[in-house]
């Protein structure tokens, strides 16, 4: 029975390991982690969890005792160091670990601030981890002042906890507007309006020159010359790959880890899923960020390492929650060239469709879940419903599928 060790016990390698054992794989299956904690989500390190709405037990993707019960050896606490695909063994520490097939599931890690412009200053925090949130946890009191850095779904819900928690929030993003990367002006629109209107101080196309203090953070200077009093600082500017390992053992890494369609990198019986993994899709190598792709994907392989030859089609979704509106997004929206935007009678309820040409690439809902749901099955299904159809709320969604 051939022995499977799975690199990084997060949400991509918690979903493969229990999907080979619901496929009936019987040999050993070792989940290595270098956190402390076993699987947990993280979505809701920047929502709920922050907000102190959610007991640290329910992060936990599995009761503890479901990996014993699984037989799953789980591993934690202990950073892979080394992968020798000649010998097949993975080392930690001092110990090395035998594999038949690996998979890396090694995720992403936060950019962080250069030491140079007092990125290691004291009160300055990332956002990734259950340890981040925990060591953040006590600089939330009301009337404090936190300057986020980077206005990206993970910075702005941070900058809804904050808000919502009574603190003073400024936002500064360096390009011309939040959400720049990932969505249209209308909805970067939108959600500078919503945190306007809860106070928070969002300042676009200035970027962080240096943080300042002793030891800990006391002042911000910003690209306009100005300089801010600041308790705490959340950076939320981005995320990495986490390919080392990999690239080390030499599996090509382009956008990160290499994959075909089945998950296979490049190096024979080494497997990747989930944020660290790059893979074909319409014509690209693109990496998802999203749960829904590591659950997806990391299940799929799993299977493939079993032998079944699936192919991975990504189905693009994703969610945000900032105070009470509920983002959720369907497909991916590169290569737009019009948005439509579909009004509700609902206050605070809109949904932007994007389009390249006469194909509708993705649709953006904010507390439109009937618009989101209609825009996902329409999406997979490959039908393009004509633009101002969409956009005339006389239509029946219903009847564009
Ligand atoms: P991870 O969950 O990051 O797991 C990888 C694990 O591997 C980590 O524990 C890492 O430390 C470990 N590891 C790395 N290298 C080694 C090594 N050498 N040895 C041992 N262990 C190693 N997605 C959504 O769809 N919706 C959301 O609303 C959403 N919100 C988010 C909010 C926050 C604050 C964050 C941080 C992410 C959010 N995401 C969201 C993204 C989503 O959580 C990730 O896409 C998902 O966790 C990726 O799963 P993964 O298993 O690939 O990586």
């Amino acid at each position: 029975m051939a022995e499977i060790v799975v690199i990084g016990a997060g949400q991509a390698g918690s979903s493969a390991v229990f999907k080979l054992r619901a496929l009936g794989h019987t040999g050993r299956i070792t989940l290595i982690g270098d956190e402390a904690f076993p699987p947990y989500q993280r979505p809701p390190l920047s929502k709920a969890y922050l907000l102190g709405d959610m007991t640290r037990e329910r992060l936990f993707l599995m009761p503890e005792p479901s990996y014993q019960e699984h037989d799953i050896r789980l591993k934690l606490g202990a950073p892979v160091t080394a992968i020798n695909p000649d010998t097949k063994v993975v080392s930690v520490g001092d110990e090395t670990i035998k594999y038949d097939e690996l998979l890396l599931a090694t995720g992403s890690s936060p950019i962080q601030l250069p030491a140079a412009i007092g990125g290691e200053l004291g009160g300055v925090y990332s956002i990734r981890t259950l340890a981040d949130i925990d060591a953040m946890a006590s600089e939330f009191s009301e009337g404090r002042n936190v300057l986020i850095v980077g206005g990206g779904y993970i910075g702005l819900e941070a900058a809804a906890v904050a808000s919502s928690k009574g603190l003073k929030v400024t936002v500064v993003e360096m390009a011309d507007r939040i959400l720049q990367r990932v969505a249209a002006p209308e909805t970067s629109d939108y959600f500078r309006t919503l945190h306007q209107n809860h106070g928070v101080d969002i300042r676009e196309g200035i970027g962080l020159s240096r943080l300042s203090g002793t030891e800990r953070v006391t002042h911000a200077e910003l690209s306009d010359g100005q300089v801010l009093d600041v308790d705490f600082v959340l950076v939320g500017i981005g995320i990495r790959p986490n390919t080392d390992i990999a690239g080390t053992a030499g599996v090509a890494v382009q956008n990160g880890i290499e994959t075909n369609t089945f998950g296979q990198t490049t190096v024979p019986n080494i497997w990747a899923a989930g944020d660290c993994a790059s893979f074909p899709f319409a014509g690209q190598m693109i990496r998802l960020e999203s749960v829904p792709n590591a659950i997806d994907q990391a299940e799929i392989v799993a299977g493939n390492i079993l032998g079944a030859k699936t192919e991975y089609i990504a189905k693009p979704w994703f969610w945000s929650d900032q105070y009470d509106v509920k983002l959720q997004i369907a497909g991916l929206n590169t290569g737009y060239d019009n948005v439509v935007a579909r009004p509700s009678d609902r206050p605070g309820s809109v949904s932007h469709w994007y389009y390249g040409g006469d194909t509708l690439l993705a649709v953006d809902a904010m507390n439109a879940p009937r618009e989101f749901m209609i825009g996902r099955r329409l999406i997979e299904a490959g039908k393009s419903p004509i633009a101002t159809a969409v956009g005339d709320l006389s239509t029946d969604l219903k009847s564009l599928m």
